[in-house]
């Protein structure tokens, strides 16, 4: 797998602004990647929706599952304003993906050589 530009991690663009848009694209559309990847019915209400499309979206959800579970992902943007979650979702999918490159420092890694770069 190499997943090296990790800097687009949702390419829905500016959809997180617009939650009343499309209905979390449930229904009859089929599941969003975060409901593929967990082999579930997508609710039109899915939290997980509006940020993760059914083709890439999958895989990254597979990324942030994998170190951090999708109920803590889930309960995490519950707490979060709807304006806030596609920030949100895309550093969750930075961490995930630093994390599993790098299993002991993460993005950490990133920041100690960015500050060696200005120290
Ligand atoms: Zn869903």
């Amino acid at each position: 797998m190499s997943t090296l530009n990790i800097g687009n991690c949702s390419n829905n663009g500016g959809d997180g602004s617009n939650n009343s848009g499309r209905g979390g694209g449930g229904g009859g559309g089929g599941p969003c990647g975060a409901c593929k990847f967990l082999r579930r019915k997508c609710e039109p209400r899915c939290v997980f929706a509006p940020y993760f499309d059914p083709e890439q979206g999958a895989a990254h959800f597979a990324a942030v599952h994998k170190v951090f579970g999708a109920s803590n992902i889930s309960k995490l943007l519950g707490q979060i304003p709807v304006q806030k979650r596609l920030d949100t979702v895309v550093t969750i999918c930075y961490e995930a993906q630093a994390r599993l490159r790098d299993p002991i420092y993460g993005c950490v890694a990133h920041i100690f050589a960015l500050q060696q770069q200005v120290c």
